[in-house]
């Protein structure tokens, strides 16, 4: 075993990967005999290799609830197929002119309905995240001054938000969630929420729009549970997902794959187990090539049982802080390919919306609904009950967003 020690200290990189690839329970067993006898940490950076060059609002010092969130019971949607997952409070105040386009998940909802995405059947709403649910990523100290209001101004400046009570408890709507859609999905199979995607929010802090980092707090919280042994994190903002691959460097039982663009935000990059490293300008094409040659190996390989989707829209042209040069039938396209390749092997499937930045909360908001309208031809197209191209081409939808899906017609 000594011996075998030895070897994997020196040809980490390789072995890591095939083993947590092709056997995770065995790469647990191993890593954590090493650390036993050695001293030695595999982590899983070792063996990253980069292969690509309604609204209504209130001052922040008001909570934005009128009852108490914390008594609130989840609403779940009887319907049995592709729940949408929403709450009114994912929004809290903004001061006007903020980057951040806080208004963009009520607008959201209302696109989606609007243009008979979904319904309201469909529609469940979480809770608020727990403090013990957020701990199992966070720091305790971290959520405590975070709930309470006592991070500093500089902590508050790197996340590019003023923090306010109204702020926390969007967040553990937004997070609670993604914790919703996770669950929801391990019996219904596809689920989508409105919001979600923060994921350069780290263990002991946030940062980059993002506090509590929802896709990694509801993959631990599955794994935890006994829910599932694996879970995939398919990350395709524009950013590379820094927080999430650094909460899960040394955990087997999540697999992060990051594809964003170099050069970008965060300047300075973690180590997820796969990042694809995109140039800036890469285009349609070039780009579903790129996810077609990298994602389906995973899927193969890791055998994940619950997958989360960060589609983030901020590979758009038009985004206002992406590089890449993606249309809004090329984000359809990555959006349709990616959840029909999850489903179609059986596997549970989360979808969050991830970032989006653009000045035109219209625009913004129907870019979002991209991936809510490939989940439902996911879900339904093949039985020819509903193709999301018809109603886009009826003109609810063409009224809002003249350009979508124009050239896939
Ligand atoms: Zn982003």
């Amino acid at each position: 075993m000594q011996f075998l020690t030895l070897i994997i200290s020196n040809h980490t990189a390789i072995i890591h990967r095939i083993m947590k690839l092709s056997c995770p329970l065995t790469f647990s067993i191993l890593s954590a005999y090493c650390r036993r006898r050695s001293g030695l940490l595999l982590h899983k950076s070792e063996s990253v290799k980069q292969i690509h060059g309604g609204q209504k609002y209130t001052p922040a010092s008001v909570v934005f609830h009128t009852s108490n969130p914390d008594k609130e019971t989840p609403h779940i949607s009887n319907a049995p197929d592709l729940p949408i997952v929403h709450h009114d409070g994912y929004e809290s105040y903004l001061p006007p002119g903020h980057r951040f386009q806080m208004r963009k998940f009520n607008k959201l909802r209302d696109v989606l309905l609007h243009d008979g995405v979904i319904s309201k059947k469909q529609m469940s709403s979480p809770v608020h995240v727990t403090k013990d649910e957020l701990i199992r990523v966070h720091t305790e100290e971290y959520i405590e001054k975070f709930f309470e209001g006592k991070t500093s101004a500089k902590e508050q400046r790197v996340t590019g938000f003023t923090w306010s009570e109204g702020l926390v408890s969007r967040c553990r709507y937004e997070t609670g969630g993604t914790i919703l859609a996770a669950e929801l999905a391990l019996g219904r199979g596809l689920v989508c929420n409105t919001g979600g995607g923060t994921h350069h929010a780290f263990p002991e802090h946030g940062a980059g729009f993002c506090l509590l980092n929802d896709m990694a707090v509801a993959a631990s919280l599955m794994v935890h549970r006994g829910k599932v042994d694996r879970v995939l994190i398919i990350d395709l903002d524009v950013h590379q997902g820094d927080g999430t691959a650094l909460i899960f460097q040394e955990d087997p039982s999540v697999f992060t794959l990051s594809v964003h663009c170099g050069k970008n935000y965060p300047l300075k990059k973690q180590q997820s187990d796969l990042d694809v490293s995109v140039d800036r300008g890469t285009g349609d094409d070039d780009y579903m090539r790129i996810i077609q040659d990298h994602i389906p190996s995973v899927l193969t390989n890791f055998r994940p049982g619950l997958v989360f989707f960060d589609a983030g829209v901020d590979p758009h042209k038009d985004d206002a802080l992406g590089y890449l040069e993606l249309t809004d039938q090329g984000l359809f396209r990555r959006d349709y390919w990616v959840i029909n390749e999850v489903i179609q092997r059986g596997i549970p499937c989360v979808t969050v919306i991830g970032g989006g930045y653009d000045k035109d909360i219209d625009r913004l908001a129907a870019r979002h609904s991209i991936v809510h309208r490939a989940a439902k031809k996911v879900r339904f197209g093949k039985k020819g009950d509903y193709d999301v191209t018809s109603v886009l081409d009826s003109g609810t939808a063409i009224d809002l967003y003249q350009n979508i899906f124009s050239s896939s017609k």
